[in-house]
């Protein structure tokens, strides 16, 4: 069917081109195929306790239900006993993944984040976050952190206590930053900025997650160069170990609460193709919560991942759309002939390359097994 096209090498126009519904079934028998030479039949995810640090934000994006004003009565830094509190429920809840996450840079834009912080004895987000981290591996959680754009020299001290660290580019195009776009609030969403920051985590070799998100206005071109943006990223510094494909779903009281959310044929030709692109190279991941009945169709597009879900805390990012048990999500996995297999924040092949500091080296020999997924627990 497609005989001009060479798979081992796909060109962005050759990507393009077979960006279409009506080539889904076939692009996707072809993605999995490569998902099965690379993955078998192997379906991983994680088990975290996901820690909403603080929902102040000094962006503002159009599709998001998460961030608060100050003088809104749910806005909140937690505080450090808070996080405490929560880091010993997910462990005893068999978790293996602290994963940080929260509004950007906001003690930039908000005399009240700045205030408390100086009160516990720090100067930005950053410092907190990282003793933070030290709390979490003190309690026997590998910390994963996405705190929005860094400075490299932000990154070099946060990889000392982080496991993995994520970033989504969301899109490259700037197309999407101007008048009227999801992001023409969100000086943090320039693309070029959010590039920047994925370049400086892998000059300094942190196993990385990033993601582009579906249906937010991007054209299906803008999406392949998403892609592609990724691909060069990883192909100079080899740092990125899953990519997440995720659908924007509508959120009532936003300014987009009436958009469509993207069709589930967008959602698969997207991960098929970012398959097809990145081949046996990465992860690709699709978050269950936001695809529930739908997870039979999406495990034949060329995804091998299901990315984490929390037993102790809810997705307030997507607060209507909570994560299945890991009960359900072996079940549907199981049902559709594959295995479901728990890993840690960081993949094996980051463990095997050595991408860990000193800090978290002897929690990640704790909790891996020989081949860097999760070690049973008896
Ligand atoms: S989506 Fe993230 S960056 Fe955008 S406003 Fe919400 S919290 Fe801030």
């Amino acid at each position: 069917m497609f005989k001009n096209i060479d798979f081992e090498d796909l060109t962005f126009e050759e990507a393009l081109s077979l960006s279409s519904e009506k080539n889904l079934r076939a692009i996707c028998d072809v993605a999995n195929r490569i998902r099965k030479r690379y993955y078998g039949d192997i379906v991983t995810f994680s088990l975290n306790v996901f820690i909403p640090l603080t929902n102040y934000c000094r962006n503002r994006c159009s599709y998001c239900g998460f961030r608060r004003e100050p003088g809104d009565p749910l806005a909140r830094i937690m505080s450090p006993e808070e996080v405490e509190n929560l880091l010993i429920r997910g462990k005893k809840a068999g978790c293996t993944e602290a994963l940080f996450t929260f509004g950007e840079k906001p003690e930039e834009k908000y005399p009240e984040v700045r205030n408390l912080l100086e009160e516990w004895g720090y100067s930005s987000m950053v410092d907190y976050l990282y003793d933070l981290c030290l709390a979490a591996l003190d309690v026997g959680l590998l910390p994963h952190s996405n705190p929005g754009i860094l400075e490299k020299s932000e990154i070099e001290k946060l990889k000392q206590v982080n496991a993995s660290m994520g970033l989504m580019l969301e899109n490259c195009s700037e197309r999407l930053c101007g008048a009227g776009g999801p992001h023409e609030h969100s000086p943090g969403k320039l693309p070029e900025s959010r590039i920047k920051t994925i370049k400086y985590a892998g000059e300094l070799k942190v196993p990385f997650t990033t993601g582009i998100l579906l249906g937010i206005g991007e054209t299906v071109k803008e999406r392949i160069e998403s892609i592609f943006t990724l691909k060069k990223l990883h192909e100079k510094y080899g740092h990125i170990q899953e990519i997440i494909v995720q659908n924007f779903t509508p959120i009532p009281g936003t300014p987009m609460e009436k958009v469509p959310p993207p069709s589930l044929s967008d959602v698969m030709l997207t991960a098929a193709i970012t398959r097809l692109v990145f081949r046996g190279e990465v992860s690709i991941q699709i978050p269950p919560n936001l695809n529930i009945g739908r997870e039979c169709e999406l495990l034949t597009s060329g995804m091998n991942d299901w990315g984490g879900i929390s037993p102790v805390t809810s997705d307030e990012i997507n607060p209507n759309h909570p994560w299945p048990t890991r009960q359900k999500l072996e079940k549907v996995t199981r049902e559709n002939n594959f295995r479901l297999v728990e890993r840690l924040p960081i993949y094996p092949k980051y463990i095997q390359k050595g991408y860990v500091s000193g800090k978290i080296a002897p929690l990640i020999h704790e909790l891996a097994d020989e081949k860097g997924y999760r070690k049973c627990e008896n």
